[in-house]
């Protein structure tokens, strides 16, 4: 590596390390849990928080560099995060996004856990989120059995690539009704979720940075940006989104969407050819 290779990972281990600590600092994270990396793509190098260490204790070298198409630690005498090929994942496919969060952020957890997507329901979602932001199918047996981080990114890949979520839902319930589990009622009650909304949220064709997060269902959150700080203010955003989107579902829980025009309005004036707020 010549110098300002070295010069500009540095920089970016710094830059990780900071918005690792912003987690504790906005109440997104308990104990250890979450990690925020950030890539380099010119060097094919990504730098992540290590697996399992105090966010007090914590320091920009501890940060650990690796090659975003094999995995391999590159730089970094610590382990990397445990959901390290999640991230690598969401890279590989997601050629724009230049930062990650994982967290398990209460408000955002919960609807990942009732296996919800949140739909927009005011402004506040419009000028960060272009739409519902997604959550994923439930994985099979065979993809929480196998390569279960890689698996974890496949699905959020999957839920943008454009499945349809009636038809996600029903493969999972295939699955899980194959083996008579107990989770065969719960997964008919996602469904019958499902065909209640049926005419609000169908065919996911998503932009990855219209839409900058996703909850990974009986899971939790992932949101990403242009760079490690701009993902961390989208998980921030999608927690206060969280929590005001299911006290409104607890006021009504018929609620529909907000109106088209007031989304489009708040989301194109802060981003794309025409924006103009902020300027
Ligand atoms: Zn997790």
């Amino acid at each position: 590596m010549i110098g300002l290779e070295i010069e500009m990972l540095e920089n970016l281990k710094k830059e990780v390390y900071e918005a690792n600590m912003l987690l504790p600092k906005y109440g997104l994270v308990t104990f250890t849990w979450g990690n925020v990396s950030g890539i380099d793509r010119d060097a094919g190098l990504v730098v992540i928080k290590p697996s399992g260490v105090e966010y007090d204790a914590m320091t920009p070298d501890d940060m650990v560099v690796v090659d975003l198409i094999t995995g391999e630690t590159k730089d970094g005498t610590l382990k990397p995060s445990s959901d390290t090929a999640t991230h690598l994942e969401l890279y590989r496919n997601f050629k724009d996004i230049g930062g990650i969060v994982h967290t398990h952020s209460r408000w955002a957890t919960t609807y990942a856990q009732a296996r919800q997507g949140i739909i927009p329901l005011g402004t506040t979602h419009g000028d960060y989120f272009y739409g519902e932001i997604p959550c994923t199918r439930l994985m099979t047996e065979a993809e929480i059995a196998g390569d279960y981080e890689l698996e974890t990114g496949k699905v959020i890949v999957e839920t943008f690539a454009g499945v349809n979520a009636s038809d996600a839902n029903a493969k999972s319930h295939a699955n899980t009704k194959a083996h008579e589990s107990d989770a065969n009622a719960n997964v008919s009650d996602a469904n019958a979720n499902v065909d209640t909304d049926s005419a609000t949220k169908v065919t996911y064709h998503i932009d990855p940075l219209s839409v900058p997060a996703v909850l990974v269902a009986s899971h939790g959150p992932f949101t990403w940006g242009t760079d490690p700080h701009n993902a961390v203010h989208n998980a921030v955003v999608l927690e206060e989104l969280a929590f005001m989107a299911w006290h409104d579902r607890s006021i009504d829980p018929w609620l529909n969407p907000m109106q088209q025009t007031l989304l489009d309005k708040h989301y194109l004036r802060k981003h794309g050819s025409g924006a103009y707020y902020g300027q």
